[in-house]
């Protein structure tokens, strides 16, 4: 069957990643890690594991990254991969047993890795730290799509331990049932911190996780005000469809200025070393400049604050101090807020 596989080879990585600098065909070319291939379908790990004929594979920010070779090389989930391994793992299929639609849960935790009792984490449902990554009958990994011994969904056929798949219902089609496994990362995260009533919530992002969480507030709380950072254009256009009030700038200094004039102070009289502390963090600044509460969903947050020697278990806080600007509301002003870190959770 088809199937595009990743193949770990130094060699091949830095013809990539020299020729991708000229023309970033080099990161599909013949000499690339990454390429469709004919392959030979991989036994199933164990009994219980199934086949599953692909319909759609959804391609993930994590897909792209490593096909263009430019993932943080700190990034710590790297130490979690096995080669060479078909990739993909935002997955709707039909089960070649019972020819139910199902989508994909892609964590390689204790059950998919027939390891009984389950750790700590997975017995609580918590998958995505679970503490067994490393063992069971499986090569290293920590979901499909970067394991070397289950075949991802990025080909004509994926495979998956029967507790990873989940029946679709008739209603839900095809197209958006694809949308589980990133809209379930925004939901969780948006769960586990609901908005505060009457404060209004800032999304900053223009990928699938933050329009994702641009709807899910607006349908589970209908009274919040949501506003969204986003990049100008068909994105902004986007994030409107999906609910919110406000489609703000993506471009730090604007986006300050827009949520000072929006909370009734200036952006001026913003504290100014917490604000250009805040900006250091690129992406995560100004959000926090009215927040009480910042939740970071998506992976590679973790990464760069760990890169930074800031928070790096999903637990900590970051000590990120900036002064609330005096409106919004009033009781407040003045106090320092913190930013509490939360990796993906989903
Ligand atoms: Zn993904
Ligand atoms: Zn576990």
């Amino acid at each position: 069957m088809q199937a595009l596989v990743f193949r770990h080879s130094l060699a091949r990585e830095a013809a990539s990643a020299i020729g991708g600098r000229l023309d970033r065909r080099a990161f599909v070319s013949r000499l690339a890690p990454v390429r469709l291939e004919d392959v030979d379908e991989l036994p199933l790990p164990s009994e219980d594991w199934v086949r599953v004929e692909t319909i759609f594979s959804g391609l993930c920010g994590s897909d792209v990254k490593q096909i263009l070779l430019n993932g943080a090389r700190d990034n710590p989930l790297t130490a979690l991969v096995s080669f060479p391994h078909v990739l993909g793992h935002e997955a709707v299929g039909r089960r070649a047993d019972t020819g139910e639609r199902v989508v994909l849960n892609p964590w390689l935790s204790c059950g998919p890795r027939g390891i009984e009792p389950p750790c700590e984490a997975c017995a609580a449902g918590r998958y995505p730290w679970c503490r067994n990554f490393r063992s069971g009958n499986l090569p290293v990994s920590i979901h499909i799509g970067n394991c070397a011994a289950a075949t991802g969904a990025h080909a004509e056929r994926f495979s998956a331990h029967g507790s990873q798949l989940f029946a679709i219902p008739d209603q839900v089609s095809d197209e958006a049932a694809v949308l589980a496994d990133p809209v379930s990362v925004s939901l969780r995260s948006i769960l586990l911190a609901p908005p505060p009533a009457g404060q209004a919530v800032l999304v900053y992002g223009s990928g699938t996780l933050a329009f994702a969480a641009i709807a899910l507030l607006r349908h589970l709380y209908p009274a919040a005000e949501v506003w969204a950072a986003t990049r100008p254009g068909p994105r902004a256009g986007l994030a409107t469809r999906l609910g919110a009030h406000a489609a703000l700038s993506s471009t730090p200094d604007e986006l300050i200025a827009q949520v000072a004039r929006r909370v009734g102070t200036t952006a001026d009289s913003l504290d100014g070393r917490a604000a250009q502390r805040l900006l250091r963090y690129r992406k995560l600044h100004s959000s926090e400049l009215c927040a009480k509460e910042v939740v970071l969903i998506g992976v590679r947050w973790n990464a760069v604050l760990r890169s930074r020697g800031r928070a790096g278990h999903p637990r900590d806080r970051l000590a990120v101090r900036a002064v609330r600007p005096g409106a919004v509301p009033a009781g407040d002003a003045g106090r320092p807020v913190r930013l509490r870190t939360r990796a993906r959770q989903n």
